[in-house]
């Protein structure tokens, strides 16, 4: 079984629609992938009839933006119920939040003498729940003002960068306990991804787990043999699950094909236990992954 659990579409920052996200899924051998995208679940529905029609294995989930101690932190949620009032609440706030990050970054761009609009970037986002920095990237590239969204990160919109501003984010341990009261499982994404471990040393994971935190995405393109051997090292002495995955974007984050982490099927096992064991504590039904199955 070849099984990735982390990738975007157009309903957040990712450049396939849902469903060509699927078949791209299909394409790359994969037989079970994940729909996550940040703070939303618009995709769900199209990426499950896609699923079904294609015969892959679908998890449905989200990246949630958080703080934690001071720090960023994204929070992969798996199978939570999406209609759970705590939840929309809670992820409402980050999209409005984030909403009015694109306005301030816009100005700071703008007093630079660049010709960026909120309307263009909103534009380019097309049906996105989530605007945010990489469409405020496309227009700079849309604009010929830098090559790649890439460059555009180096040099205008990443912290520390002039056109940067602060994300929107929930409080991670309220998010993750909005989380299982909606019946869904949290995993921590790339908990060490261009930064040290900072926060999210053992102690802070640690902590975390005692909350309920289910899972380390330890494979992830941004780290390197010697984190992902490290943290799988914690996730072992915590009882916390390890995933894997691409963070796949289509066309919108090079390096980060379909496939290029996988997670192991005895892991994605424990995690699908854990949330059947939270949607009985929160008194749903067990949560339905989507499973592989002939083409119908
Ligand atoms: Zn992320
Ligand atoms: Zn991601």
């Amino acid at each position: 079984m070849r099984i990735d659990l982390h990738a975007h579409t157009c309903m957040s920052d990712g450049t396939d629609t849902p469903s060509e996200l699927v078949r791209a899924a299909v394409a790359a051998g994969l037989d079970v992938v994940a729909i996550t995208d940040h703070d939303t679940s618009v995709g769900w529905d199209e990426a499950a009839a896609a699923a079904r029609a294609a015969g892959i294995g679908l998890l449905r989930g989200m990246e949630i933006s958080t703080r934690f101690r001071g720090r960023g932190v994204h929070l992969l949620g798996y199978l939570p119920d999406p209609t759970h009032p705590g939840l929309l609440a809670e992820l409402r706030s980050v999209l409005d939040g984030r909403d009015a990050r694109v306005p301030a970054m816009v100005a700071r761009l703008r007093d630079l003498g660049l010709d960026v609009t909120v309307e263009g970037v909103r534009r380019l986002a097309g049906p996105t729940a989530a605007v945010g920095r990489p469409h405020v990237a496309d227009a700079l590239v849309a604009k010929g003002y830098v090559a790649s969204r890439g460059e555009a990160f180096d040099r205008y919109l990443s912290p520390g960068r002039v056109a940067y501003a602060s994300r929107a984010a929930g409080d991670l341990e309220t998010m993750l306990a909005a989380l299982r009261a909606a019946g869904g499982v949290g995993v921590v994404a790339h908990p060490w991804g261009r930064h040290d471990p900072g926060v999210l040393d053992h102690d802070g994971l640690a902590h975390l787990a005692d909350l309920g935190l289910v899972g380390i995405e330890v494979d992830h393109q941004d780290h390197d043999a010697a984190s992902r051997a490290e943290l799988r090292e914690i996730a072992r002495s915590l009882g916390l699950v390890v995933t894997g995955s691409s963070d796949y974007h289509g066309h919108g984050k090079v390096d980060h094909d379909l496939g290029c982490n996988l997670t192991a099927p005895d892991e994605l096992e424990r995690l699908l236990d854990a949330a059947a064991a939270a949607a009985r504590a929160a008194g749903r039904d067990v949560p339905a992954m989507i499973w592989p199955h002939p083409p119908v």
